[in-house]
């Protein structure tokens, strides 16, 4: 009992001090680079020693294992958190992994039924994932019968729904449904949904009083909600009103309140939209924007805001719409042509201004969120886990968001490269981690946390992917080593087949 207590006590003195006992302490090492964490500020060069997918050591010294990676020229950072995914499909990981993410989650549209999500992706994650729970599919299981089957994007449910009436998304607030749409949305959340996700931009005939009495029941289960909000447009009723909602349903509730894309949704209000939410959260509501780093944004010919007359709502025509799948750029008589015949066609439309799409970039406390979208072939399915770069339509912001923002800060210094850090990783773990414990171990490095760490050249990191045709998914470089859960899934810039480190974020399962 003595010696085994004694053994004990020197590995834990081992450990404590650091002091190297073997060519082997740890299963990797990550030598010589500038370590840098945004919570603390720490920001030197050092050494990082990981064991059991965990950092153990943070140190000046010279460290071993049994892997070594030379991070020389290098920032190693926390992996970057990803809260607006919808490209959650293996294909997309891969591009997201080539994009420094280690976590993948769709806060926004969310999933629905939130047990098929997480079933879908058991054992076969190559990063972290998750969902909120979806409001709007929710409403679709509920008044169209329609099941989404987990991840809705992937299946005929939308376009079913769109051919018979949509209810979900044209039907106003009616008491008579409210126990049925609560009674879902609330087994969404007993089954660990993240939170729940209103993007009432997409279904603005819902009522208030229906968005009110949901949130209310993520509080009561110490979640916190989403919105992509109502009114995208710049002139009333206004993406700036939009917020107002749910700024008072945050605070009105006592929910935390993650509000996506604000350059998207105010447009030339974006400023004034900003400086609500830090008003807001002067005020004591728990409110973060989100931003991501285009000026053109992906959406679909019968989006609730591209309906007649948002040429003056959005300020644009319709020569700013162009069909993904054809590259076409479309005009006004065009538009609405395709919008009667096709509406669910996938467009790119230029509706932001450079200046609004930065002021959301540089302000404090507004986080990354790329919006990634799937990527389709031209026949519809999704392009496989080793389809060849460069395969698929879709914004190429599911491709290189990431890094596209580490480029901005390289060439215009917009934000120091600790803000942009923060940004992308710490930041949302820090609003997300009392609701989601899982993120109080991730978004940091430091000794403790788990080993998620991307690795980048902040001389070279890019995005290479864009809008042409053949570009769309085409991977960021200068990233050369990913490391999911301690394990190196990107190696020299190659995402390792066969490996599946991910793991389902979620919250506490409460129905079993
Ligand atoms: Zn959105």
């Amino acid at each position: 009992m003595k010696a085994a207590k004694g053994i004990a006590a020197a590995i834990a003195l081992t450990i404590l001090s650091g002091i190297a006992a073997s060519a082997q302490d740890f299963d990797v090492v990550i030598l010589n680079g500038r370590v840098m964490d945004p919570e603390t500020g720490f920001d030197q060069i050092a050494n990082v020693g990981i064991n059991n997918g965990f950092i153990t050591r943070i140190t000046a010294d010279a460290i071993e294992g049994k892997r070594a990676i030379d991070a020389t020229g290098h920032v190693v950072a926390p992996g970057f958190i990803d809260g607006h995914s919808h490209a959650q499909d293996p294909f997309g990981h891969r591009l997201y992994l080539r994009d420094g993410v280690t976590t993948a989650m769709d806060l926004e549209l969310g999933a629905y039924p939130i047990s098929d999500y997480y079933e879908f992706w058991e054992g076969k994650a190559q990063i972290n994932y998750g969902a909120s729970v979806g409001h709007p599919w929710a409403r679709m299981s509920v008044l169209d019968g329609i099941d989404p089957k987990g991840r809705g994007f992937y299946n005929t449910s939308l376009a079913d729904s769109l051919a018979d009436g949509a209810k979900w998304q044209t039907k106003t607030f009616d008491p008579l449904d409210m126990p049925n749409v609560s009674a879902a949305v609330e087994t969404g959340l007993k089954e660990g949904g993240l939170g729940v996700g209103f993007p009432i931009g997409y279904y603005t005939a819902v009522g208030s009083p229906e968005v009110m009495e949901i949130a209310g029941i993520a509080k009561e289960y110490g979640a916190f909600i989403t919105s992509h909000a109502r009114y995208l447009a710049q002139v009333p009723p206004s993406g700036f009103l939009g917020m107002q909602e749910m700024i008072n349903v945050a605070h009105l509730q006592d929910v935390p309140l993650l509000l996506h894309h604000i350059p998207s949704n105010c447009l030339g209000l974006t400023t004034a939209c900003l400086d609500l939410i830090d008003e807001a959260r002067a005020n004591g509501v728990r409110v973060v924007g989100e931003f991501y780093p285009y000026t053109f944004a992906s959406t679909y010919a019968n989006a609730d805001y591209l309906r007649p007359g948002y040429q003056q709502q959005l300020g644009i025509t319709g020569k700013d719409l162009v069909v993904i799948e054809t590259g076409e750029q479309l005009d006004d008589e065009k538009f609405d042509k395709l919008r009667e015949e096709a509406p669910g066609t996938y467009l790119l439309m230029y509706s932001m201004k450079e200046k609004d799409m930065r002021a959301a970039l540089e302000r404090p406390g507004v986080v990354f969120g790329s919006d990634g979208m799937p990527f389709f072939n031209e026949d519809g399915t999704s392009p496989g886990i080793d389809a060849p770069y460069g395969t698929g339509r879709g914004h190429p912001r599911g491709a290189g968001a990431h890094a596209r923002f580490l480029r901005i800060v390289r060439e215009d210094a917009p934000v120091t490269m600790m803000q942009a850090l923060s940004k992308l990783s710490y930041e949302l773990a820090d609003f997300l981690d009392d609701s989601v414990p899982q993120f109080k171990l991730r978004g940091r490095l430091q000794e403790g946390m788990i080993a998620d760490i991307t690795i980048f050249d902040p001389e070279a990191v890019t995005d290479n992917s864009s809008w042409e045709t053949g570009q769309n998914t085409m991977p960021s470089t200068g990233i050369p080593y990913v490391l999911v859960n301690g394990v190196v899934i990107v190696d020299k810039s190659e995402v390792q087949a066969n490996l599946f480190p991910g793991v389902p974020i979620r919250r506490q399962i409460t129905n079993e």
